[in-house]
């Protein structure tokens, strides 16, 4: 008898692992957004408000970057053709990378597909088998990810505890020891420590680099990061990365540094030798959302009005909002399946909204994780509001 899909997967126990996650309340679903992203969308003719895009500043369909990618594509095509090394570079590439430089205030920048594959080219750049990576035990996935490819010895050290990572390094042995962590943890919005952990890397001479995803275009005076916002002098953290995808409105990952530290990855770092370059338009769009953080700063202030007033009304509301500092609302509830259920109420009044479960976050901290954007009306956040007040 000929295979069929549904032979395969039960002898593969394919079937098993889902009906597993099922039970457990984690079982995952695609939505389908039809049109563009934006303070509302639409989902099966619907339309809701958005609560959990990265898209900080409203810029993933702003007119600015639709024309700068429109103008790309007719000009440069909609592919490049291969990866970066061999002849995908092109003048949007340079421009992209010194763009991203200039913003970040840095010798030069080198930008990769994605910001997952940013963290999964550069922290094996950097570490090997004989090296020690130290990293927050609540960083992104992409770090976990990049520091288990590097093969390096693995240490987490518990979420911003400087002390604890101070007296790892003091007992640490290796050639190298690298540390990473975000600068704004994704699922709780709060700051790492920064300047107590340039303290302590520069005084164990171990390499300090920085995730910056959340952070850029959101945090500091003119949206530079988490360095800005702490005013750490340029160039004074040795890697830096963060993505394009988010606050910026487009796709891309970048790490930005020294010199040398960008002719090693061009070198050395798999995802960025092994795959193809972005299309020039996702370049454009990029430079353009890069410009438009400098050229309408007031999109950022919206974004923290915003986020005030959400932050504001939920404590009012007597919900425990954790340690954040920047738009990321998360709003814990404990098990996966009360956060599915409170997710779906806020579907019913039109509010989008996913719960966040294990294993992007810990177990027992399932959570609705609210974002702002500086699109959202006054008016978006009270209806929000009022629906968590409903529960
Ligand atoms: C989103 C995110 C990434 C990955 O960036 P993409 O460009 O979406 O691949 C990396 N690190 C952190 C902390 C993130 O939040």
């Amino acid at each position: 008898m000929a295979d069929t899909n549904i032979d395969r997967s039960e002898r593969a126990g394919w079937r098993e692992v889902l009906d597993e996650l099922a039970r457990g309340g984690l079982m995952r679903k695609l939505r389908t957004i039809e049109g563009a992203q934006g303070p509302r969308v639409r989902i099966n003719g619907r339309e809701l408000l958005c609560f959990c895009s990265n898209n900080y500043l409203g810029l993933a369909d702003h007119p600015a970057l639709v024309q700068a990618a429109t103008r790309a594509a007719e000009e440069h095509g909609t592919g490049s053709g291969s990866s970066r090394l061999v002849a995908g570079t092109m003048v949007l590439h340079r421009r992209l990378e010194d763009a991203v430089a200039k913003f970040k205030r840095a010798e030069a920048a080198i930008v990769f597909p994605t910001g997952y594959m940013a963290n999964l080219g550069v922290i094996p750049a950097l570490v090997g088998s004989h090296d020690v990576v130290y990293c927050d035990r609540l960083s992104h996935a992409s770090i976990i990810d990049g520091c288990r490819l590097a093969g390096a010895d693995l240490r987490v050290y518990p979420h911003n505890d400087v002390a604890r990572l101070d007296r790892l390094l003091a007992r640490g042995r290796g050639n190298r020891a690298l540390v990473v962590t975000d600068t704004v943890f994704s699922m709780d919005g709060d700051v790492a420590p920064l300047p107590d952990l340039v303290e302590v890397c520069e005084r164990h001479g171990a390499i300090l680099m920085i995730d910056e995803a959340h952070a850029t275009g959101v945090l500091g005076e003119t949206g530079r990061g988490a360095t800005e916002h702490f005013g750490i002098e340029p160039g004074r953290i040795p890697v830096v990365m963060g993505t394009l995808s988010k606050a910026v409105g487009s796709l891309g990952g970048y790490v930005v540094g020294g010199l040398d530290l960008i002719e090693l990855l061009i070198n050395t770092a798999r995802s960025f030798i092994y795959t193809t370059a972005l299309p020039p338009a996702v370049c454009a769009a990029s430079i353009a959302g890069l410009r438009m953080i400098d050229e309408e700063p007031q999109r950022r202030d919206e974004l923290w009005e915003r986020t005030r007033q959400l932050q504001d009304g939920l404590r009012e509301a007597g919900l425990d909002l954790g340690e954040t500092e920047t738009p990321i609302t998360p709003v814990v509830v404990g098990e996966a399946d009360e956060a599915v259920a409170l997710a779906d109420r806020l579907l019913d009044v039109g509010i989008l909204a996913p719960a966040i479960r294990p294993p992007t976050v810990p177990e027992g901290t399932a959570r609705i994780r609210l974002s702002p954007m500086a699109t959202h009306t006054r008016e978006d956040i009270e209806a929000v509001l009022e629906a968590i007040a409903r529960g």
